[in-house]
């Protein structure tokens, strides 16, 4: 393990505290350090949590004070998981406010805006409160409400009898924001359904394939503060992944010097911080990446020994370049050429950036060494057809440096977070769902979950049962209109259920509206890739806290929250209960007490076990508090398990993991010694070749056994044997593919719009229901650039334009800036929400009432009634002085999926021009015909596993899915298995 202790800020810090205690005590005062140790002396101490007092500021100069028992949470706005610390009044017995938790390591006690605002939303006044089920036609707009056990009984009935006729794939459960790591994952295993579905590939699939195909990890964890160069192609300052805890760190590090470079089209509030802003053009930052990569090898600024250690270039050599010879200066030479042709003049053709700008910012990266850390998210990766070349390019700029798991460089994040094992681990289900992991897309990192419309008018399936959880497909999804028409066809969905807090577009058309907990109201364990630690975070009705460490006894969420509003954990843990209530089908004993046999799990006991059992460390850190692990964890929220880890590939490979092991002609050792469950550290990699049941443990570095990575070879890969294997040999290298809106592509007068960027103040679908994020920002004006305002005949910021997509148009208001590029036109995609006209009200600041005419396959939305004030119970809905919440521009989005890695590339080639007569703004027009024609052509860029799998299988097997079918589900169904190279 290394420190991380000789920090000189850390140091200047900790010396600043020891004169601040000292002076306290000199007062004869109690000094509180902080929770944090050191930075955040200014938060409620952890000591004082119980009865933590405030002077209300209402009642000033009086001093009316307020007592506070301060329950830590996790912030369920965004995927950083921030701690909380809810205000929960002692007299009220209500929570008055959300602030942040200064004993979370990765958010240290900070949040952006959509952290406290958590309150809004436990307080909003269109919240779903109890149970509904419609009481007309789908989207009618009629509900009646019903008991939990009325829902619970029918949905229960419908799944039991799904599995007991083997239509295990007729059930689907469909994740928008996930809650717990694995969670649903195993509810469905212990069904033995394989209906996990995500919305990951409209999100950072892109990111994630170029990562997963050098790590066999599918993330980065960039250690920010130490870095002396970072990289961003992403907003990641205001709206990135994992932006707050990575925000703080990337500005501690400018504090420290380092220079930060950001390639982002638009400018950004995050371009607006760096030290180099490159605006390139949509498409084209693979190429900046490989000219910088080009540039370290041409002048051997790269870190041979890394690269000769830890690179698969000897595999690269044996199969690309047989017969020559296998040496690494070999290899040096043959990487020279590689990548000659990608010089700083190319570069600067593709991205519009002059070669000297560039070749400066190459200098600059060339000099951080391995003190340079880079993140890729959505951006770029998830823009462009080969959109995951971008962050396949960027590691290699990594791997090149040697900042791969060193101090200020890139980890892979599985290094980075812990995962803990639960009580109940039910096997892999023996089925595969084809409406998610269709054939054509063997390598897809995720599931094809947008195409899911478009498969069931194909005729692939049907579902009887289709949950959505935090997720809104009608409104988050490119081709919304075709997902309405699926969603109101029964014929192809059966049963429709919203689990939501909120109504949203897609609740709509439910059959049934389940209300679910909003953070500070459910149960959640987590732990995201922040820093080089591990930290497991805790997301808890704070309510249920409360009062349980006043001695109360709770044994349902439902007793402390608002409504009947429920959690999910609970919820499904019932449901499973239901669904096999005497354990005949086998799926109770996965929801069953090992306290109590025969009875139903509860929470308490679920993450009793887990906190007891599966945090190292926690158990110790309790009970010298006299707590048990699970009192802790509801006390402080969350527990650091380690921190400074550094490289764990380096580790060398104990010699009592090394049974009988066999070692592959590239190095990769395997061993009849089963691992240890550990998800942190190596979770999989390629089976045993000689399939003698070995698992991989290994790689050979200089005659050492070292853990290495979890890639088939046990290397990073460079070259992709699984891309070459499996019918892309020519996209096995990182390299650069032209994206579908490439300048040659476009047909003249075509502008790229960028859709996929968000304000920092919103995410996708609950925001809307926080009325102070509501405020700050409520509308999407479409950014465009003077000159091409001037040319399209746009006078004035504000005025009314068409946009034009290859299915339908939208109308948005212009805003001219010299923000973007010229030839680019960008829009949030985190505005443009509205309900129907007759329907609940939804969000009633953010949502106008629209109207839908429908003419076979053309619709046209218009808005009837924009948002305004209204009344209701929070007299702050009277005071709403916004109207323009601006317009749904992903409606006229057809679906775009990259052919490797699934991703819906957003990017759109669009035309743009003055509204026409009778447009208004927000209105919407779309041809769900077209929208099939664009799918399919899409889906002729595929190359089926049929007919490029090596083996016989749908996928490889090595490669991750968040729920993973049993190895016999693997095999390609009858008819298909046409294996590439056979005779
Ligand atoms: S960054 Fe903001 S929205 Fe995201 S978890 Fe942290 S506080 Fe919540």
């Amino acid at each position: 393990m290394s420190s991380r202790g000789g920090d000189a800020d850390l140091e200047g810090m900790r010396v600043r505290v020891s004169a601040a205690r000292a002076a306290a005590e000199a007062r004869g005062e109690t000094f509180y350090q902080g929770a944090s140790r050191v930075h955040l002396a200014a938060f409620p101490p952890r000591e004082r949590w119980d009865d933590w007092v405030e002077l209300s500021s209402r009642a000033w100069p009086a001093r009316d004070e307020r007592h506070y028992m301060l329950v830590p949470t996790t912030c369920f706005n965004c995927e950083s998981a921030c701690g909380l610390l809810a205000y929960v009044d002692r007299d009220t017995g209500q929570v008055r406010k959300f602030e942040g938790n200064p004993e979370h390591p990765g958010s240290r006690g900070r949040n952006c805006a959509k952290g406290p605002a958590t309150i809004n939303q436990v307080t909003d006044p269109d919240r779903v409160l109890y149970p509904l089920r419609r009481s007309g036609p789908r989207g009618s707009g009629g509900w009646e409400r019903i008991s939990w056990d009325e829902a619970l009984d029918a949905l229960a009935g419908r799944i039991r009898s799904a599995i007991t006729e083997q239509r295990q794939n007729e059930i689907m459960v469909h994740i928008g924001r996930p809650g717990e790591d694995g969670f649903t994952e195993r509810v469905l295993a212990s069904w033995g359904v394989d209906g996990h579905n995500s919305h990951t590939n409209v999100c950072s699939s892109g990111g994630r394939t170029g990562f997963q195909f050098w790590m066999g990890i599918d993330r980065p964890s960039p250690d920010h503060a130490h870095a002396k160069v970072i990289y961003l192609i992403s907003a990641h300052l205001e709206s990135g992944h994992y932006f707050n805890p990575h925000a703080q760190r990337i500005t501690q590090a400018r504090a420290n010097g380092a220079k930060v470079i950001v390639l982002d089209t638009r400018l950004s509030n995050t371009a607006t911080h760096a030290d180099y802003w490159l605006s390139p053009q949509p498409g084209s930052e693979a190429a900046i990446n490989l000219a910088i990569a080009s540039h370290l090898i041409q002048t051997s600024r790269y870190d041979r020994e890394f690269v000769r250690r830890w690179w698969n270039w000897a595999e690269y050599l044996t199969e690309c370049h047989p017969g020559g010879p296998v040496t690494f200066e070999a290899f040096e030479e043959i990487l020279a050429g590689l990548y000659a042709e990608f010089t700083f003049e190319f570069a600067a053709a593709e991205s519009g950036i002059d070669a000297g700008t560039l070749a400066e910012v190459a200098e600059v990266v060339a000099d951080a060494g391995t003190r340079f850390s880079c993140h890729s998210w959505r951006s770029a990766a998830a823009g462009n057809l080969g959109g995951w070349q971008v962050s396949r390019t960027l590691f290699l700029i990594s791997a090149l440096l040697g900042a791969v798991a060193t101090e200020g460089g890139t980890f892979p994040n599985a290094w980075n977070k812990f995962v803990p094992r639960p009580i109940h681990v039910p096997p892999h289900p023996g089925v595969w769902q084809d409406l998610s992991w269709p054939l054509e897309y063997p390598l897809a990192q995720n599931e094809m979950s947008f195409l899911l419309p478009h498969f069931l008018k194909d005729g692939r399936g049907r579902l009887d049962t289709y949950f959505i959880r935090v997720y809104n497909p009608v409104w988050t999804n490119p081709d919304g209109l075709s997902w309405m028409e699926v969603l109101t066809d029964e014929s192809k969905i059966g049963c429709f259920v919203a689990l939501t807090p909120t109504w949203n577009e897609s609740a709509y058309f439910a059959d049934y509206v389940l209300p679910m907990g909003v953070g500070s109201e459910r149960h959640d364990t987590h732990s995201y890739e922040q820093y080089d630690g591990q930290w497991v975070g805790f997301r808890q009705p704070v309510l249920r806290a409360a009062r349980q460490r006043r001695g109360e006894t709770i044994t349902d969420t439902r007793q402390v929250n608002p409504g009947e509003v429920w959690e999910e954990n609970e919820f499904w843990i019932e449901l499973s209960w239901r669904i096999d209530p005497d354990g005949s089908l086998g799926v109770r004993q996965y929801h069953e007490s090992r306290a109590h046999p025969g009875e139903k799990l509860t929470v308490d006991e679920y993450y009793g076990w887990m906190f007891e059992n599966s945090v190292p460390g926690l158990p110790k850190t309790a009970a010298a508090e006299g707590l048990t692990p699970l009192e802790w964890m509801r006390r402080y929220g969350v527990f650091e398990i380690t921190r400074g880890q550094g490289g764990l590939h380096e580790q060398e490979v104990p010699a009592a993991e090394l049974d009988d092991p066999r070692t592959s002609p590239a190095g990769r050792v395997y061993s009849r010694v089963a691992r240890p469950f550990s998800p942190n550290i190596v979770p999989m990699g390629a089976p045993d070749p000689d399939g003698q049941g070995r698992q991989p443990v290994g790689v050979e570095i200089d005659g050492v056994v070292r853990r290495g990575f979890p890639t088939p070879s046990g290397r990073l890969e460079f070259w992709s044997s699984t891309l070459a294997a499996w019918g892309w040999p020519e996209h096995a290298l990182p390299g650069y593919i032209t994206s579908h809106v490439h300048p040659d592509r476009l047909a003249p007068g075509q502008l790229v719009l960028l859709s996929t960027f968000r304000l920092p103040t919103q995410i996708h679908t609950r925001s809307a229901n926080a009325k102070w994020l509501d405020e700050l920002a409520h509308t999407n004006p479409l950014w465009i650039h003077p000159a091409d305002a001037a040319g399209l005949g746009v006078a004035r910021t504000g005025d009314l334009v068409r946009v034009e997509t290859e299915i339908g148009y939208f109308v948005a208001r212009a805003w001219i800036t010299e923000g973007i590029r010229p030839g680019v036109v960008a829009c949030s995609h985190h505005m443009g929400r509205w309900r129907l006209d007759g329907g609940p009200r939804g969000a009633g600041g953010m949502m106008p009432t629209v109207g839908l005419d429908h003419q076979g396959d053309h619709w046209a939305m218009r808005t009837r009634a924009a948002a305004g004030p209204y009344p209701s119970a929070d007299p702050d809905t009277a005071r709403i002085w916004w109207s323009d919440t601006g317009v749904h521009q992903n409606l006229t989005f057809p679906v775009h999926p990259d052919p490797i890695s699934g991703m819906h590339c957003w990017h759109q080639a669009v035309r743009v021009r003055p509204a026409q007569p009778g447009d208004h703004h927000g209105d919407i027009w779309v041809d769900t015909e077209q929208a099939r024609e664009v799918y399919r052509q899409w889906l002729a860029r595929t190359r089926p596993a049929g007919q490029v799998s090596p083996d016989g299988t749908r996928r490889p097997r090595w490669l991750m899915r968040p729920l993973k079918p049993a190895a016999a589900a693997f095999a390609l169904p009858q008819g298909d298995q046409d294996p590439a190279g056979s005779p």
